[in-house]
């Protein structure tokens, strides 16, 4: 009898099944989820206009916000909603970050279509038609692609452009430039996504891996109704490291590369000097050109040496098995107030 290889009796395991999805459904389950961290001033506006839209499109729907452990009232808040808004709160037992907050949406999420949107009033609910019409036409995944890089700041501009190019040069996947968090995908993209088991979470890099039909829509975001962005420079500059390191192993090829061509170099050098000293009696240069070239030499291989721990970082992450986020508390609109919308 002939044995399966098994890696390949794991990826049938794994690989979810695909099915083919009725496009012309009058009323599609609408879930939007909203990641929301310190939102008070800015929840109830922004859930106000996503029932406003959502009960335009179908009968059914309803909308999960995800709590990232907040420190302000943005929990009691969502949970004080009017029962007709349907919403559903998840609360985080402190802040895990965006990327968690999304993953637990995602799961906690039960439509035939999930859609992802900000808390702060940026990611304009008059969208969710459009992306709506791309999925009828057949589209698994609707991503709204930012236009307005150019009034950002260098600093981000720029960030991002050589964030795109890095990540496009490692050739594994293709990230969809300027895309972000706010898209709107079908419940097999939302169970590809629930079924990857990776702790390290880079949304934008796992949207792009599990594929399926994908088209960008152009937006411009609103301004922040209140607040500040919660991504500082260090948190964008350490989101952008973790997506590079999570999906591309450019940074360690690159590594070997320098290590190879360094290699090469004072090999070069070594035989002029020995062709110095056998053939011109050339005395070898003294203690500086040592002592520069020691200095460049260790501070390369500290260089790559904190490479490599990076990669082991993530894979230390990984093996330690701890649940990438801890939910305190679940609070759901009761059952007869909630079923206006199914
Ligand atoms: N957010 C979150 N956890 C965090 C930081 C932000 O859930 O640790 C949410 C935030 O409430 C908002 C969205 O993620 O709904 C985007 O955050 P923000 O507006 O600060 O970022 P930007 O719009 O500048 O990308
Ligand atoms: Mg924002």
């Amino acid at each position: 009898m002939q044995h399966q290889h098994p890696d390949k009796q794991l990826a049938m395991r794994h690989t979810p099944i695909v099915q083919a999805k009725n496009r012309t459904m009058a009323n599609p389950h609408l879930t939007v989820i909203v990641p929301a961290y310190n939102e008070a001033l800015a929840i109830t506006q922004t859930v106000e206009n996503i029932v406003h839209t959502l009960s335009a499109l179908s009968s059914v729907w309803d909308i999960v916000v995800v709590d990232d452990g907040s420190r302000d009232e943005t929990s009691n808040i969502v949970k004080q909603l009017p029962q007709t808004h349907n919403t559903t709160l998840v609360r985080f037992s402190r802040n895990f970050g965006k990327e968690y907050a999304i993953t637990a949406g995602l799961s906690y999420a039960t439509g035939d279509i999930v859609i992802c949107m900000d808390a702060d009033g940026q990611h304009s609910a008059s969208l969710l038609v459009e992306m709506l019409n791309k999925w009828r036409e057949g589209f698994d995944m609707v991503y709204a692609v930012r236009q307005d890089r150019e009034v950002e700041s260098k600093f981000k501009k720029w960030g991002a452009k050589f964030f795109y190019k890095l990540m496009s040069a490692s050739g594994k996947i293709e990230i969809p430039k300027d895309a972000g968090d706010f898209r709107l995908m079908d419940r097999v993209v939302v169970d590809a996504l629930c079924a990857l088991p990776e702790r390290n979470r880079f949304m934008k890099g796992i949207y792009a891996w599990v594929g399926y039909r994908s088209i960008g829509i152009p937006y411009t975001p609103l301004p922040r109704t209140h607040g500040e962005s919660a991504f500082s420079r260090l948190k964008l500059m350490s989101l952008a490291w973790t997506g590079i390191t999570s999906f591309s192993s450019l940074p360690l090829r690159f590594a070997s590369a320098v290590g190879v061509v360094l290699a090469l170099l004072s090999f070069t050098y070594g035989i002029v000097v020995v062709i110095d000293k056998l053939f011109f009696n050339e005395s070898v240069p003294g203690w500086p050109t040592v002592v520069a070239s020691m200095m460049f030499l260790s501070g390369v291989q500290l260089l790559f040496i904190g490479i490599l721990g990076e990669y082991l970082a993530r894979i230390y992450d990984e093996v330690k098995g701890r649940p990438p986020y801890i939910v305190a508390e679940v609070s759901r609109p009761t059952l007869e107030q909630s079923s206006h919308a199914s």
